[in-house]
């Protein structure tokens, strides 16, 4: 029924909750744990790995609705797959977490497509880049000056040359912040992040103080859900002042309405929420279309990989929080060097493996440990 190609035989869903190592805060939003759920499929002897950061639910529908629709279906055919996860979701709304599990489904079956024929993701994609240059992004409101200080300036020296921190909680007290931050790291490109927490006439002022720090990237000044008003911030931000968004798109209609608005200067996408690998290359060749450059949001594991393959990339996010838990529970997660991500081509799929005895004690749900 579904050509010659191995089926997928097995396909498991787990969830972890990793508590932070402090509390961390963004302009409009607090938290002290992040749930990564873990999607691995197995065929032909092989088994991929997918996952997104996501409430517990995901994992519950994944199981409930994605596992039965998947499973015996070519493992290498995966917009069939995709199409019918979609279907799959139709009553439930596309966007949230129905995106976020078919994100993980999706992701996993490219890891383990590229297994299946024992090449890296990145061979599998094609490459345009041979690595993917990345921002440190941390800088949270729960930190102290000092603290965001120590993360920006400690990126800086290991060759990092671009840092994002947080702003928005106390917009009174952002410009001492990035005043504080821009200290310590020299004359490395310094990115900020509103998180849609301030007004338009409050981003429009704060965006001429950030620029006399030296600021080349206001990641949601405003809300992502006022096109118009990203539209307003990026037509009058100063030169070399860059509008991003894009890190709540969960379908190809949200970019295309965003990039349509003119709202960005450069689109932001997360495979882990908007359907995976494949909507992933599908929101670049819509910011393509727009002649515009694309950066990954979150989840560098994935990201390194499919980020290698767009030719109008703009440096990916680095996020402390993923970026401590990949390395903790992923065998064989990328180290910067020089300032970017290099993929490792000798490694199938995405060259990395699951450390099940490491996370048991993170454990919240599903059939392992
Ligand atoms: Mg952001």
């Amino acid at each position: 029924m579904y050509g010659d190609g191995p089926a997928i035989e097995r396909c498991r869903v787990t969830a972890y909750t990793i508590p932070t190592d402090g509390p961390e805060a963004d302009g409009t939003y607090h938290w002290e744990a992040t749930t990564l759920v873990l999607v691995e499929v197995d065929a032909a002897g092989q088994t991929g790995m997918g996952y997104t950061y996501a409430d517990v639910a995901t994992a519950q529908l994944i199981k409930g609705l994605l596992v039965p629709v998947v499973r015996g279906r070519n493992a290498c055919d995966i917009p069939g797959a995709s199409q019918a996860m979609m279907r799959a979701i139709r009553n439930l709304g596309r966007p949230g977490i129905a995106s976020m599990a078919i994100s993980a489904v999706d992701v996993a079956m490219w890891d383990l497509k590229a297994r299946l024929l024992d090449v890296a993701l990145v061979t599998l994609l094609g490459a345009a880049h041979e690595r993917v240059p990345i921002y440190g992004s941390g800088g949270f409101t729960t930190y102290s000056p000092q603290h965001v200080q120590a993360q920006l300036g400690d990126w800086v020296r290991e060759g990092i040359p671009r840092v994002k921190m947080k702003i928005g909680t106390h917009p009174e007290a952002d410009v001492a912040r990035v005043a504080a931050a821009r200290a310590v790291i020299g004359s490395a490109d310094l990115y900020v992040d509103a998180n849609g927490a301030y007004d338009r006439k409050q981003a429009l002022a704060q965006a001429a103080a950030f620029a006399d720090l030296g600021v080349v990237w206001f990641e949601e000044p405003v809300s992502s859900d006022d096109l118009d008003g990203l539209r307003l911030i990026r037509d009058r931000a100063p030169t070399g002042m860059h509008i991003a968004a894009g890190e709540y798109g969960y379908d190809l209609w949200y970019f295309a309405r965003m990039l349509a608005a003119g709202a960005v200067d450069v689109l932001q996408a997360d495979a882990t929420r908007c359907a995976g690998i494949t909507g992933f290359l599908g929101a670049a060749k819509l910011a393509e279309a727009h002649h515009l450059p694309l950066s990954a949001h979150c989840a560098p594991t994935i990201h390194a990989h499919v980020a290698c393959s767009i030719p109008q990339l703009w440096p990916i996010e680095y996020f402390s929080d993923h970026v401590r838990i990949e390395r903790m529970l992923f065998d064989g997660a990328l180290l910067p060097v020089d300032g970017a991500l290099w993929p490792d081509r000798s490694r199938p799929g995405l060259g990395c493996t699951f450390k099940h005895a490491d996370a048991a004690r993170y454990h919240v749900w599903g059939d392992d440990p």
